[in-house]
């Protein structure tokens, strides 16, 4: 099959990981026989060094073109580099506020996988381990709490904060679909979150989700208390598949998910829009104090190649390989300095790269 690939090395250790996980795109279609063709954009400090903003209508319209778009990192040190001296509407971060909004990113997919491998990385006890975890945690990204009215007022002279937390059903249908049918690619079930025992935005959030759930039977469906799930993300993390939630609760319980992983340089992510579409990276920055020297971990991005592959191209064999060649690689014994333990062999970004593309095509 043919595809349209947008690539966004970005800044830092961007295009160090980038090309990684290129090489091994570039293996599966060498395995399956698919064509991609690549575009490269820029975003961030990238783009401000050449165009003197951190994005252009180019790299938008280039990446809409796109069946799917594929990104490093963007951003510098704030303390040394030239692009924090600007106003903060023209620096580096203000490129990646900017392109989710003009794509319509509104649905934001972590997944927490525990690696067999790495489990010492991992801050929980071993029974509680378990056989593992491995859940995705859906957070929607463009409503809730973070996008209400706010306002800061003094009243009788005491000083007062509003935020408001909305949510109209349309936000919350089409973030459940997308949860559903996400958990259909994986364990059948969804746990949505919310605090319906006290907010009315989750008492519709609820209902909502279980309108949905009408059109998916094969699809378990629970909820829980987001306090109740903050406490099952470290007591029992086996027990979730996809986690279904709002903007702030997200934005708390995907970090809890994949700290208790333990390994920054391994964790993917995608934005998705209502299409097949999407934005894929990794979950850490751009690492200005490893640039350029060849020892960045690659794998969250190529894990996020792996997530593109079958969130928005539809290749959920291709994205099994990459997943698979991963594993081996670790089991292997190699490591990146940064989930380097005793008794491995540390490599370099593009060894990690070239092992995994071997083990894809089986050399
Ligand atoms: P960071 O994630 O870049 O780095 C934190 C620490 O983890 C550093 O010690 C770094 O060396 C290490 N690290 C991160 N990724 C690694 C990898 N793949 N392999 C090995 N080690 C890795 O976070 P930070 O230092 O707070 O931010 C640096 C820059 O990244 C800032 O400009 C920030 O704004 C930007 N940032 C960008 C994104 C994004 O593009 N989505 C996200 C977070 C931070």
């Amino acid at each position: 099959m043919n595809f349209q690939i947008a690539l966004i090395p970005g800044d830092g250790i961007g295009p160090e990981i980038v090309a990684e996980a290129r090489k091994v795109l570039d293996a599966i279609c060498k395995k399956y026989g698919h064509e991609f063709k690549y575009k490269e954009l820029l975003l961030g400090g990238a783009s401000i060094d050449v165009h003197g903003i951190p994005l252009t209508d180019e790299t938008i319209e280039e990446a809409k073109k796109s069946d799917a778009v594929l990104m490093g990192s963007i951003g510098g040190d704030a303390a040394t580099s030239p692009w924090y001296k600007l106003e903060p509407s023209k620096r580096p971060e203000a490129g990646l506020l900017g392109i989710r909004k003009a794509l319509n990113l509104f649905a934001n997919l972590r997944p927490a996988y525990l690696y067999n491998e790495l489990k010492d990385a991992c801050p929980l006890r071993d029974e509680i381990i378990g056989d593992g975890f491995d859940m995705m945690i859906m957070r929607e990204l463009t409503g809730g709490l973070y996008f209400g009215e706010r306002k800061t007022v003094e009243e009788n002279g005491v000083r007062k904060a509003i935020d408001t937390l909305t949510y109209d059903e349309n936000e919350i249908r089409r973030i459940a679909k997308r949860a559903f049918d996400i958990a259909r690619k994986r364990r059948n079930k969804v746990t949505s979150v919310d605090k319906a025992n006290v907010l009315d935005s989750s008492r519709l959030w609820r209902k909502v989700v279980e309108e949905v759930a009408v059109d998916y039977p094969d699809v378990e469906l629970e909820h829980m208390l987001v306090d109740n799930c903050a406490m099952q993300l470290v007591k029992n993390p086996g027990q979730f598949d996809v986690i279904l939630t709002e903007n702030m609760f997200g934005d708390i319980l995907s970090d809890e998910a994949s700290m208790v992983t333990g390994s920054i340089g391994m964790l993917s992510s995608a934005s998705l829009n209502e299409t097949k579409f999407g934005l894929y990276e990794p979950s850490h920055g751009s690492a200005p104090d490893i640039a350029g020297q060849n020892i960045a971990n690659p794998i969250a991005t190529i894990l996020s190649g792996a997530m593109m592959l079958r969130y928005s191209l539809d290749l959920d064999k291709e994205a099994d390989d990459v997943e698979k060649a991963v594993q081996a690689v670790l089991a292997d014994g190699v490591r990146t300095g940064d989930i380097m333990s005793e008794g491995c062999t540390k490599i370099s970004t593009s060894e990690m790269g070239d092992r995994i593309c071997a083990k894809i095509l089986g050399e």
